[in-house]
């Protein structure tokens, strides 16, 4: 049944009464309110026009005011949204006020939502209290006077504003303390970390480093003093750290290690130290002074294999300085030697330009004599042969071939040695030119025994002296003309072949031929494979065709066989045909 809600005219008191309004909204609090969290306040009548009064009165509070018709609908909003109060109409058809209040307070979400009837002045007093036992927070009479509607309404909407700021400020507060709880784990987990990291720098490390008394006691040490030294824990910590070094070592270490606690300073020293196998390490010690808690920090370093080192450096420094001595010894012996070797050379020399001196002497002095006896010889055989008997003109005839040959010999002499220390102008030199003028040369020779030589062309042009060159030639058609079987005609061909900076002059013969094992030593000076009466020969031919080819910066050889004939060759640089020696044209590129 509807209830006039609202009073149409406010009592005088009212202003006073709004003046007590109770505490909870603050002075001006509605500006306040309104820019606060807004709340839900739920409206409960029946009658439409009591709803409309009621949300006019509240409107002012600037909360959200939600509205239900009837208890059941009351009861559906709760189900989906939070309240600060509920204005409850206690008489509504179907679900009435206090039966829906008893729904609202069964429900374990609901049951702290404060309840405000709102009934006719006429309840009575068994209406009143039936309300409070459901739980009721308060009564409303209408008609309500707003101000004390509105007061009474903002008492829930400020205790929930309240109650929400208590549990926001203590959600911060365990926030907080769950925040700053985990810094302090954090950091004692970061502390356990970096101690772990800092032990296993002590476990790690190939030193050897330990926490000592002054006494030299050891409390703690690192497993490279038991893996280095092979003692025990027990063993190491069982005397001062210094016991193990021989007695000079220790005192040094004591006086070191006395000095750095007075000086309050580390000090670096070097032992020896003994192992448990008996043998002995070299160690280099730091050891720091802790004075404020008597200890020392030792770290030692194993510098065994360097200082092996260094002494092998060191030896090896001596060796070497020795040696150099030595070298510097023989150097001066060298040194000596070759002063030998220049004075000889110096000797030489001058031998040399005596036996020039003496082949000069030997072409004019000696061969005049050869001939006069030649000369005198014939003339005896030519103008007193009918008065010499047979032995007489044989002699005269020994006395001229005799005196042939010596001619020869001395001749062979004189070019062999001039050929040693004459200087040679090496020129352009055709080949083929100078084989004719050997050939014209030994004309006479080459017509009384019947031999032919065969000349094949291209001959090239060389570096050479012409009349050394003739000389050689010579010497080797000469050769391959006279070494022939008896009877058999010679026959000497004579050929070139070229390669890039040189050409090879071959002279090849049909004679006796030359057996390997004679090919060398044939070169040498007065070297002869056959007598006299054989083939004549001075035993110079060749000796002077190698002086002469080799002081032409060429070289010579022979390819033979005994009985099948021999081919001699002479290579020497060559000439390009525009003129330039082929070598500098080929190093000219
Ligand atoms: P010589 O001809 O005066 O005896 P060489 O020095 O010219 O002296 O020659 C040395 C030796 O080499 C000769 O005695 C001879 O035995 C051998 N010989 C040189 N040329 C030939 C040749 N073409 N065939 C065979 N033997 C040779």
């Amino acid at each position: 049944m509807p209830n006039p809600v609202v009073a149409v005219d406010f009592p005088t008191t009212a202003d006073a009464r709004l003046d007590e309004a109770p505490a909870g909204r603050p002075p001006g609090g509605g500006e306040t309110n309104r820019e606060d969290r807004r709340v839900n306040i739920l409206l409960v009548d029946d009658t439409p026009e009591n709803l409309i009064a009621l949300e006019a009165v509240l409107s002012d509070l600037g909360q959200n005011l939600v509205k239900a018709r009837s208890g059941e609908e009351a009861l559906r909003l709760l189900l989906k949204q939070d309240f600060a109060v509920i204005l409850l109409d206690v008489n509504m058809p179907g679900l009435n006020g206090f039966e829906t209040a008893e729904m609202i307070r069964q429900r374990k979400s609901t049951e702290h939502i404060p309840i405000i009837f709102v009934s006719a002045i006429s309840t009575s007093d068994t209406h009143l209290f039936k309300g409070y036992a459901l739980g009721a927070v308060d009564y409303i009479f209408t008609p309500v006077i707003p101000e004390v509607l509105r007061s009474k309404v903002n008492v829930f909407v400020e205790l929930l504003k309240k109650t929400e700021e208590t549990a926001r400020q203590a959600e911060q507060l365990r926030a907080l303390e769950e925040k700053e709880h985990r810094e302090k784990l954090n950091e004692a987990a970061r502390r356990i970390e970096l101690q772990t990291k800092h032990n296993r720098f002590f476990t790690l490390a190939v030193d050897l480093l330990a926490i000592t008394g002054f006494d030299g006691l050891i409390s703690e040490l690192n497993p490279a003093w038991r893996t280095v030294l092979g003692y025990t824990e027990a063993e190491l910590k069982s005397r001062p750290f210094w016991d193990r070094m021989n007695a000079e070592d220790r005192a040094v270490a004591q006086k070191a290690i006395e000095s750095a606690v007075q000086l309050q300073k580390p000090i670096n020293f070097e032992s020896q130290y003994g192992c448990a196998d008996g043998s002995s390490r070299s160690f280099s010690w730091t050891v720091a002074p802790y004075p404020a808690e008597k200890l020392l920090y030792v770290f030692a370093r194993d510098v065994t294999e360097a200082r092996r080192a260094e002494n092998e450096i060191r030896k090896l420094n001596r060796d070497l300085e020795q040696r150099a001595n030595e070298l510097g010894k023989t150097n001066k012996e060298l040194q000596a030697e070759i002063a030998t070797r220049q004075r000889t050379e110096l000797a030489l020399q001058e031998s040399n330009s005596a036996l020039e001196a003496f082949s000069y002497s030997v072409s004019h002095d000696l061969r005049a004599p050869i001939r006069a006896m030649q000369g005198f010889a014939r003339v005896l055989l030519e103008d007193y042969g009918k008065v010499l008997d047979e032995t007489g003109r044989e002699c005269a005839h020994r006395i001229v071939s005799a005196s042939e040959r010596m001619d020869h010999l001395v001749k062979d002499i004189l070019v062999f040695s001039r050929l040693g220390h004459t200087k040679l102008d090496l020129s352009p030199t055709s080949v083929h030119q100078t084989v004719l003028e050997s050939v014209v040369s030994l004309e006479q020779d080459l017509k009384a025994k019947g031999a032919t030589v065969e000349i094949i062309e291209p001959l090239p042009v060389v570096i050479a002296h012409d009349t050394t060159l003739m000389q050689v030639l010579t010497n080797l058609i000469a050769n391959g003309t006279k070494f022939v079987v008896p009877g058999v005609p010679a026959h000497v061909k004579v050929w070139a072949e070229e390669d890039g900076t040189h050409a090879t002059v071959w002279v090849q013969d049909n004679g006796i031929g030359i057996s390997a094992e004679n090919q060398a030593r044939i070169f040498r000076v007065f070297e002869r494979l056959h007598g006299a009466d054989d083939y004549p020969g001075t035993g110079l031919g060749l000796a002077i065709v190698k002086k002469g080819v080799e002081r032409m910066n060429g070289e010579v050889g022979v390819d033979s066989e005994a009985g099948v004939g021999s081919r001699f060759w002479v290579k020497l640089p060559r000439m390009e045909r525009d003129g330039a020696t082929a070598e500098s044209a080929h190093d000219g590129g």
